[in-house]
């Protein structure tokens, strides 16, 4: 089996887990009530999700 030669140095192994950071969520805004609102997820505002709408929400 292959192994290493040396081991690697802790700036080698902290560059490459630089590249690890996660991405901020994404936030749209819903065109029926202008709320913030993940893409692909219906409004938590609203309930509206391609303009019809598909959960109930108490407070309209
Ligand atoms: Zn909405």
């Amino acid at each position: 089996m292959a192994v290493p030669k040396r081991k690697k140095s802790k700036a080698k192994i902290r560059s490459r887990k630089a590249s690890h950071k996660t991405k901020p969520v994404a936030v749209g805004v819903c065109p029926q009530c202008g709320a913030a609102r993940r893409p692909h997820r219906a409004c938590p505002g609203c309930g509206y999700y391609r303009e019809r709408q598909v959960i109930s929400v108490e407070a309209e």
